[in-house]
């Protein structure tokens, strides 16, 4: 087989760690062509050398020096800022995972999609930021976006059994995330040592955030409209604790066809690695004996209030999913920092996005430009409601 040469955006996080080691097993089918991080110089500089990547690019500008320096000797070229990670996106590769955290990596999702490479999505917040759009740009390029979100991966794969017009709904599953049996009073309360708690999945700090407010599912029924061309009423969320099923998708006749795997990245990363052929994946086997029963509940809408949003906010359309993507990355940062409670965070992208939409400002979504703009717009709103939330 010929070898592929790949791009990892956002190498140095969770599913960059996830992905480099499913490229570290198959050394004779891939080439490092770029990857990038954020201002982890260490890190991004022993996968370069790892891999002998040819282009490194570090967002932190003032990081350049010491990427230089710990690649010199190398023939690995080294950029620093936006620009740099852009470019990244941009260098010929045949497939490129997009898995920079925040809508922060739009613009070098973009500049992979416009040159119709094969884009394995999992910045879920580029999606949600851009809408319609980034689906339209990767379709006129030719660039074949392959869901690299477990959900999502679970539903690419289930919908393959059917056709479109057949399609009666899809099942996202949620496992509730730490606060799914906690009481209303104490979700208001909790710590970010509780936040950071997630029963069965291993990630980055702010999805691990979003896990727990359930922010992250909302996140995700607006990732898998815009993905697969679904009005909100054709997406349900299903409570399913054990993380076995990611996905379903229900056909006209009534089969429900789910893909199914242990919570493990790799499954749906792989998956998108070595699409349209299948590639090794974690080692050990989904072992059904052993986790003895799968349950399932309805999600409470009361108790998550960030998920009622979600599909209030794709209701609306015309950019309100960027107000809620935005208002929610500004309620996390701010939770991190310890100026907003943890019940506050779906109070202040409620307020963001009642005030969006009394200002009537609703301009079209059609380039990266528009969308970028109603996510400034709408991070300035939050920060400027967020002193008055946090009573
Ligand atoms: P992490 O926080 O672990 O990693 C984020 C990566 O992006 C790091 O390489 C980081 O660099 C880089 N980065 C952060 N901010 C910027 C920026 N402003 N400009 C350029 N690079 C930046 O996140 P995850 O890996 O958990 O998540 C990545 C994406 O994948 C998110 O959109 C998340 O929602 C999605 N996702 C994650 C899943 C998971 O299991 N983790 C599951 C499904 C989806 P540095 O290391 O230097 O900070
Ligand atoms: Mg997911």
């Amino acid at each position: 087989t010929d070898i592929r040469s790949v791009t990892v955006l956002g190498a140095t996080g969770s599913i960059g760690d996830s992905t480099m080691d499913l490229l570290r097993a198959s050394p004779e089918r891939y080439r490092v062509e770029a990857l990038t991080a954020n201002s982890n110089v260490e890190a991004l500089a022993k996968l370069a050398k790892e891999f002998s990547a040819r282009f490194v690019a570090i967002a932190d500008s003032t990081k350049l020096a010491d990427l230089k320096a710990a690649l010199a000797g190398t023939s690995t070229e080294c950029g620093a800022g936006e620009s740099a990670v852009i470019e990244a996106g941009a260098r010929p590769a045949d497939w490129v995972m997009a898995a920079v955290s925040g809508a922060a990596g739009l613009k070098p999702a973009l500049a992979a999609v416009d040159r119709g490479a094969h884009v394995a999505l999992a910045n879920k917040e580029c999606l949600v930021c851009a809408g319609d759009f980034f689906m339209q740009r990767a379709a006129k390029a030719g660039a074949c976006i392959l869901p690299a979100d477990s959900e999502h991966n679970a539903l690419f794969q289930a919908l393959a059994s059917g056709n479109r017009d057949e399609l009666v709904r899809v099942i996202i599953t949620a496992s509730g995330g730490p606060f799914r049996t906690w009481k209303p009073a104490d979700i208001e309360q909790a710590t970010l040592e509780q936040a950071l708690k997630h029963p069965n999945w291993s990630m980055g700090q702010k999805i691990t955030i979003d896990s727990a407010s359930m922010m992250n599912k909302g996140l995700e029924v607006i990732e898998a409209s815009y993905l697969f061309a679904l009005s909100p009423d054709e997406i349900d969320v299903l409570v399913h604790p054990q993380s076995i099923i990611h996905g379903m998708v229900e056909f006209s006749d009534r089969s429900v066809m789910a893909q199914l795997g242990s919570p493990d990245m790799r499954t749906p990363i792989a998956h998108c690695l070595g699409w349209p052929d299948r590639i090794k994946g974690p080692a050990a086997k989904l072992d059904l004996a052993k986790i003895g029963q799968l349950t399932f509940e309805a999600p409470d809408f009361e108790r998550f209030p960030g998920l009622r949003l979600a599909f209030d906010s794709l209701r609306t359309g015309k950019g309100a999913t960027t107000v809620y993507n935005a208002a929610n990355e500004v309620a996390v940062a701010a939770f991190i920092a310890g100026k907003i409670r943890f019940g506050a965070i779906a109070r202040l992208v409620e307020a963001t996005l009642e005030d969006w939409i009394r200002g009537g400002n609703q301009g079209p979504m059609t380039s990266a430009d528009d969308a970028i703009n109603v996510d400034h717009v709408a991070r300035n709103k939050a920060a400027a409601l967020l002193p008055q939330i946090a009573l």
